[in-house]
């Protein structure tokens, strides 16, 4: 039996659109009040964007059940890379639907704890690599699904060339306050691309940082 405070969100979800039921059953089942800074905890289940330290943001649950949705729409996924771990919340959602992710984030500390996180929670399927998701992880690649949870001032040629044919990129994409969330499917002959959503994420910056 799921508690109340999740099953308030689940049906803020649902009204705003989500469909998929693995998705949300993944949101579920993730304790986002173990992501989030402790003075957070009490907001953990509402349908808001928190602070996780380091001047970053843990994404709204609407904002991590699209883009979610977003990636499996075509069907099941087994190698899928993330860029911006954060606090590792949309990594340990994405751990529940997907065979492996590979995550990348520039912000040493962030990463150390994401790594614990998910560790405390036996989600394995996870490796981690602290880096510049500019350059995405071509060692590992291609990769069916990428997902970019940081803004950017525009598609990262890196990542689409690690994309593999028919894989799919889901990336917020523009230099002001808000941007586009954008859909690109790697088709034989090129890049389809879809403008979704108007959606306000902290910037995808340069290098890694200690
Ligand atoms: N999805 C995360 C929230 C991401 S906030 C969560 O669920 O908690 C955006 C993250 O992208 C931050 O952690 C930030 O440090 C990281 N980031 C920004 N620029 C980056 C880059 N070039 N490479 C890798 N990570 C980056």
């Amino acid at each position: 039996m799921v508690n109340k405070r999740v099953q308030t969100l689940l049906e803020q979800l649902r009204a705003q659109g989500i469909r998929d039921e693995h998705v949300l059953e993944a949101l579920a089942q993730v304790p986002r009040e173990k992501f989030v800074d402790e003075a957070f905890e009490h907001k953990a289940w509402e349908n808001v964007a928190l602070p996780i330290g380091q001047g970053q943001t843990i994404s709204q649950p609407y904002m991590v059940a699209r883009m979610s949705e977003l990636l499996l729409e075509d069907g099941p996924l087994d190698k899928v890379m993330e860029i911006g771990t954060g606090s590792g919340y949309q990594t340990a959602v994405l751990s529940q639907l997907v065979e492996r992710i590979f995550s990348v984030e520039r912000i040493k500390v962030l990463q150390d704890r994401a790594k614990e996180r998910l560790l405390e929670l036996n989600l394995r399927n996870v490796v981690f690599r602290w880096g510049d998701g500019w350059e995405g992880w071509n060692a590992l690649g291609p990769y069916n699904g990428i997902i970019v949870t940081a803004a950017a001032s525009e598609v990262p040629q890196a990542l689409l060339d690690q994309l593999a044919i028919g894989g799919r990129l889901v990336i917020p994409v523009g230099a002001g306050e808000t941007q586009e969330l954008l859909l690109i499917v790697r088709e034989e002959d090129g890049y389809s691309r879809h403008v979704l959503d108007l959606v306000r994420f902290v910037p995808l910056l340069n290098g890694p940082l200690a």
